[in-house]
């Protein structure tokens, strides 16, 4: 198992073991990726360093995306340290969002303008920069950015609200970026992920019946494990997905190909 053997690349946004970005960094490091590892502030750090010390892991960086470039945790600094210690760099796996929790909730006319503004920084604008901040260490071999997305991009689903803004956005930036970078061998995709229960996912309001419901319509009657989203960025990470760029992967167990579910599932 060594797809990603002599592949080095950043992990962003593990909160805890049911993080989604934990999943990947399991199935990466399982094919033989050499992984550093980002954290959001010393207590994300704590719960972090455990795991990291379960796959021989050893390189952690503080990154808050919400910092100016001028901040000595900002994603611009991270990504100099990072050049100290790696000529270059595979593939980031971006796996982190956040909105304030008493607007994931309610209507989503009523959005505050600061967290408008606050969600779309930290959970869309945040990939660009990193996609520029990785640029000198990418762009000699080319490599291959991940981000998460949610099917509430596309349409409605209840109380996601300005996340769903932020990830249509996110969404569109993949595309942006993949035609800047694409000269550079530099991939740019997003997995779209169905329900997860993780901190983020408890924060959206009504998550529970998202959960039933989504398990219930998908064709696969399930939503998927950590591990299933692992082995699609696997792919999306490696020469596998050589061709693919700009594309936007639906993990989710087909649900968003429904548009109207059978009667029976709707129980
Ligand atoms: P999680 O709570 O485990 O992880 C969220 C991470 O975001 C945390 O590690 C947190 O530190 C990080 N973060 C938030 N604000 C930050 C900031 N300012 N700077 C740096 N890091 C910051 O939740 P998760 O569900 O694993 O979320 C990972 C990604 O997957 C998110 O983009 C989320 O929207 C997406 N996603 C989640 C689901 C789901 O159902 N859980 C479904 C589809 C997509």
């Amino acid at each position: 198992m060594s797809i990603m053997k002599g592949k080095k690349g950043l992990i962003m946004g593990v909160a805890n073991e049911r993080s989604i970005a934990w999943g990947i960094a399991k199935i990466l490091a399982d094919h033989g990726a050499e992984l550093a590892f980002s954290f959001q502030n010393e207590s994300f750090n704590k719960r972090l360093t455990p795991l990291m010390v379960s796959i021989k892991s050893d390189k952690a960086f503080e990154c808050d995306v919400s910092k100016p470039s001028s901040d000595l945790n900002s994603i611009e600094n991270m990504f100099k340290n990072i050049s100290k210690i790696w000529d270059n760099i595979d593939f980031v796996v971006h796996a982190l969002a956040y909105s304030d929790k008493e607007e994931l909730k309610g209507k989503y006319v009523n959005c505050s303008r600061e967290n408008f503004l606050n969600s779309l920084d930290i959970s869309a604008f945040s990939f660009t920069r990193i996609a520029k901040s990785t640029l000198p260490l990418m762009s000699a071999k080319g490599g291959s950015l991940l981000t998460l997305s949610y099917l509430g991009a596309e349409r409605t689903t209840p109380n996601y609200n300005v996340m769903g803004v932020a990830k249509s956005a996110l969404e569109a930036s993949i595309k942006y970026l993949a035609m800047d970078l694409g000269k550079n061998k530099i991939r740019v995709n997003a997995l779209s992920a169905g329900p997860v229960k993780t901190l983020a996912g408890a924060a959206i309001s009504g998550a529970r019946h998202v959960f039933r419901y989504s398990e219930n319509v998908a064709p696969l009657k399930f939503n998927p494990q950590l591990n299933e989203v692992g082995n699609a960025a696997l792919y999306l990470t490696s020469e596998l997905s050589s061709g693919v760029t700009g594309n936007v992967h639906h993990v989710d167990g087909g649900l968003h190909s429904v548009a109207i579910p059978k009667q029976e599932d709707l129980v």
